[in-house]
């Protein structure tokens, strides 16, 4: 009987189960291999980029970066271009660029010994037993069962544990594709590109090493691929060179506008991260609103298991304001006529010196 089940080793679920400590009695599991290096198989398609949100919450851990965990370039301006208007801009920002694998790796490396983890188990699903909830999954080719007081689902916007919660309202979904090409040159900038004929959210591109990563957040349920295909020739028509295409990955990714959607679970059922919504509306950022919610559901435990969704409600108050204050981001980013403005009147951006 644990206390706590995360299912999901993403930066939520491994960042609660560091701050579980000694304390309660938990286990993690996720169906990636975290406990090794990656070396192929399931990986989270994300472009790994630390904004400073994440940053700050890193250092509010106490934790560094180590250098195995960082790709180049480093990045230090948003380039944003308007595929319908032709207007383009640079943007101070400071990114921090990332191999994700390599991040979660090392997050899951801080984990506690007294915190029990499985690696590449498959979550199937909860059932409650008397007062415990007892959790299904595949571990070793055997289907296996554990009970916990508390089932925390970290595992993402596809959340099977939010699933089994029931129907209910969830943020807008999108499907995100990237794809990797090689390049000779990396270039200095993340680049955010707009254009409604493929997507009412944004596309971008994120230098790897000797990759570019481009990629975009297309509504669900519209002809994604061929939505894909013309950012990719419209990028060609502006003069970027995509060479050699290495790999293509793709996933699900929430966009709560205006909050709709969020959950925070339900009985003895607690959800995290993007499971639960947790991700910037404007931006797609997620890793901050992953540690930000695992440390507030770490809060909420210090009181132990009874009441823990009612004082984790409270512990995220916070939180659901911050993506309200996002959301309110969205019509100059997202409205073409207010992001023709806002670019047009040069606010905030800089010029780059050839
Ligand atoms: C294409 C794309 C690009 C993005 N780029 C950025 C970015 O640059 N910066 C940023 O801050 N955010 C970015 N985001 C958002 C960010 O990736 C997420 O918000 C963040 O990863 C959420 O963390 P999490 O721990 O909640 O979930 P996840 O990171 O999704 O982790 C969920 C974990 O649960 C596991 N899991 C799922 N189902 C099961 C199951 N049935 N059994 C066992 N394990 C399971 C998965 O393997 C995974 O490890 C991006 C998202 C997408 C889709």
């Amino acid at each position: 009987m644990y206390d706590v089940i995360i299912i999901g080793g993403g930066p939520a679920g491994s960042t609660l189960a560091r701050l579980l400590g000694d304390r309660l009695k938990g286990l993690i599991l996720d169906q990636r291999d975290l406990g090794r290096s990656f070396a192929g198989g399931f990986e989270k398609c994300c472009g790994g980029l630390l904004a400073p949100d994440a940053q700050e919450m890193l250092a509010r851990f106490g934790l560094g970066l180590p250098k195995s965990v960082l790709t180049g370039p480093q990045l230090f301006a948003v380039r944003t271009i308007d595929l319908v208007s032709g207007q383009q801009r640079y943007y101070p920002r400071n990114y921090i660029n990332v191999s994700r694998e390599a991040f979660d790796r090392w997050l899951v490396s801080l984990l506690p010994q007294q915190v029990d983890s499985l690696w590449g188990a498959n979550f199937l699903g909860f059932s409650q037993v008397s007062e415990a909830v007892e959790v299904s999954y595949i571990y070793g080719g055997q289907r296996q069962k554990a009970l916990t007081r508390i089932l925390v689902g970290a595992d993402g916007a596809l959340s099977r544990v939010r699933a089994g919660l029931g129907p209910g309202s969830k943020p807008r979904s999108y499907v995100a594709l990237q794809e990797w090409f090689e390049v000779s040159e990396p270039m200095p900038y993340f680049s955010a590109v707009f254009d409604p004929a493929i997507t009412d959210f944004y596309a971008w591109m994120i230098p790897k090493d000797q990759m570019l990563l481009v990629g975009a957040a297309i509504p669900a349920g519209t002809d994604v691929l061929a939505r894909f295909a013309l950012l990719k020739q419209k990028l060609h028509g502006q003069g970027f060179d995509l060479g050699n295409s290495v790999r293509r990955r793709g996933t699900s990714l929430l966009r709560p506008l205006a909050g709709h959607g969020l959950s925070r679970g339900a009985g003895q059922v607690v959800l995290i991260g993007e499971a639960a919504g947790w991700v910037s509306p404007s931006s797609a950022e997620g890793i901050s609103y992953a540690f930000r919610s695992a440390l507030a559901l770490a809060r909420a435990l210090d009181k132990g298991c009874e009441g823990v969704l009612r004082r984790y409600r409270r512990l995220t108050r916070g939180l659901g304001l911050n993506i309200l204050g996002k959301a309110a981001k969205c019509p100059p980013m997202y409205w073409p006529l207010l992001r023709r403005l806002a670019m047009g009147s040069g606010l905030l951006s800089i010029e780059i010196v050839e």
